[in-house]
Formats: structure tokens, sequence, C-alpha cells
């Protein structure tokens, strides 16, 4: 991936090496524990959000050394490109003023404001409440060891552009969408439609980033095709316990996550139409015995 020239964001804020005091006890503050490794949950989709008592204070915040390690300005690099891409992308399809969102950098535990706190197992993750984007790199050291995915720059890269995709989502209305279903039989098949239109809009992003900042290089959509196949539903099942089930699935199967990022890749479509399909019941059937979306023009298939 190739970032040398890219003007660097300043939404970006490094929390690593913070110490963060009185996490599971602390005032309101919720310990949200995941077993296995899912990359793209938010505390949101874990309907905590509401059940929290009154805003927390801010964690007891020594501010020791971050890493000198020039994460912090990849992470800049990249969330700059995704600012100038969406804040086009939304004036040119006349969905409002783009607000930006934020990024932390954190390391083993964080608290958000508005979705609780979470510890680094979770994987990155985005908050609807402040509109900032959750993560730990060293994940990325985890999604390659234990996952089979590529730590490779595009591909995170188009981990945090999923990321900053549901923050589209949630200033587009289609978080709220798949929020409504929370609770009925269709909150999996919701929380696929959403988790999979998140991939289609990284697809969006790495589109026109290339077209205005070339920042592809040989070998790079591999890498992200390759991420985006192994957190697939099923291949975590069958990794985490032996075999898969897809009634438990909530962000689509391997070849479904890829096929959503390379389609917004390839179209670079941000028109409302084509968006609405992804919660088109009608146009895009869901199969619960699969777990899988049907739409050629979305995925092939
Ligand atoms: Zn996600």
């Amino acid at each position: 991936m190739r970032l040398d020239d890219i003007p660097e964001s300043g939404n970006v804020e490094d929390r690593r090496g913070m110490k963060t005091t009185g996490l599971a006890a602390g005032g309101g503050g919720i310990l949200i524990v995941i077993l296995a490794l899912i990359f793209g949950i938010d505390p949101n989709q874990l309907g905590l959000v509401g059940q929290q008592g009154p805003l927390a204070p801010q964690p007891e915040a020594s501010p020791t050394s971050a890493p000198r390690d020039g994460y912090k300005q990849f992470a800049s690099k990249v969330l700059g490109t995704t600012e100038a891409v969406w804040n086009n992308l939304f004036q040119k399809n006349g969905y409002g003023a783009y607000k930006q969102p934020k990024m932390v950098l954190f390391s083993e535990a964080v608290k958000t404001n508005g979705c609780g706190s979470a510890p680094a197992a979770v994987g990155p993750f985005y908050c609807p409440a402040d509109h900032t984007v959750y993560l730990d790199p060293t994940f990325f050291d985890e999604l390659e060891r234990k996952l089979g995915g590529s730590k490779a720059e595009f591909s995170q890269a188009y981990v945090i552009a999923h990321e900053v995709g549901h923050h589209v989502q949630n200033l587009r209305g289609y978080s709220a969408r798949a929020d409504a279903k929370r609770k009925t039989r269709q909150e999996n098949e919701y929380s696929i439609r959403l988790e999979l239109q998140a991939d289609y809009l990284a697809g969006v992003w790495a589109h026109h980033a290339e077209r205005t900042f070339k920042i592809l290089e040989r070998g790079d959509t591999e890498e992200a095709v390759k991420t985006a196949r192994a957190i697939g539903d099923n291949r975590i099942q069958q990794k985490a316990r032996g075999w898969v089930s897809p009634e438990g699935f909530n962000h689509g199967t391997d070849r479904q996550r890829a096929a959503a990022f390379t389609q917004g890749l390839r179209t670079g479509d941000a028109r409302q139409r084509k968006l609405d399909l992804f919660f088109d019941e009608k146009a895009t059937p869901f199969n619960p015995k699969t777990g899988e979306l049907r739409n050629s023009e979305l995925f092939g298939f």
C-alpha cells in the first residue's frame, strides 16, 4: 500500500500505553466479554447500550508513552483517505454534510463514551454513540496468527474502512434499520445485511481512494480479500469449535464477505438505490439454511 504523500487526518487519538483503571467496576461501565475473537462487533450490537447507568467518568488515564512505531501516522493517513472519499461521495449523492468520525487507538482495554467498556479481545469496533472507531493494532497479529487473515497494510486499511462503513451506515440510517430487528427472529439476518453492506462500503472506499490517491500496489487487494474470507462466520466457527451452524451467523460467510468487498471495489457505487438493496428482502432474500443473502448485483450470486 502506498501512503507516502497522503495527508493525515487530525481525528486520531493514540491512547496506547495509557492505564485504564477501574474498568469493570467503575461508574456504570459494562465490561463486555466475547469469547471468540470476532472483528467488527460493536458493543451496541450486543444490546448493551441503554442498560448503562449515567455516563461513566472518563478513565483515569496516565499519559505514559504511546509506542513511537508509526502506527498513528499510518492510521491517520488511512482515516484521511476515508474522510476525503466520504466527504466527496456524500456531496455527490446529496447525502448532506459528512460528519467525520473519530478514531481511538488503544491497548488492552478501552472505555467508550456511550457504548460501555471493551477489552481488546472484541477486536476493532465502532461506537455509534460517540461516532468513534476503536482499534487495538495488536489485533492484526491475532488476525494473522489465529484466524489466517493478513496483517498487510491494505488489509488493515480494509478493516478500518469497514468500521468507517459502520459510521456511514449510522449517518445514513441503515444501522437503525438493523437495530429495529433486535430481539426478533430476524436479528441475525439484519446483522448480516448490515455487516455485508459495511464490507461493500469498504470496497467503495478502496475504489475511490485508488482513483484519488493511487494507494494500491501489486497484491494489495488479495491481502484484503484474504482477511475478508478469514473473518467469515463459517470460518470463525469452524476454527473456534470445529463445526458450523448458519443460524448463529451474524457477519456473513467467507465467500459473501469477500464478494461484497470486491463488488464495492469494482463499482465504487454509493448511490442510494444500490445501498438500499442490502436491506431489500425481496430483491436480496436471505436463506436461513446457508446464512447467505442472494443478489447477483451485490455479490455475483
Ligand atoms: Zn462490522
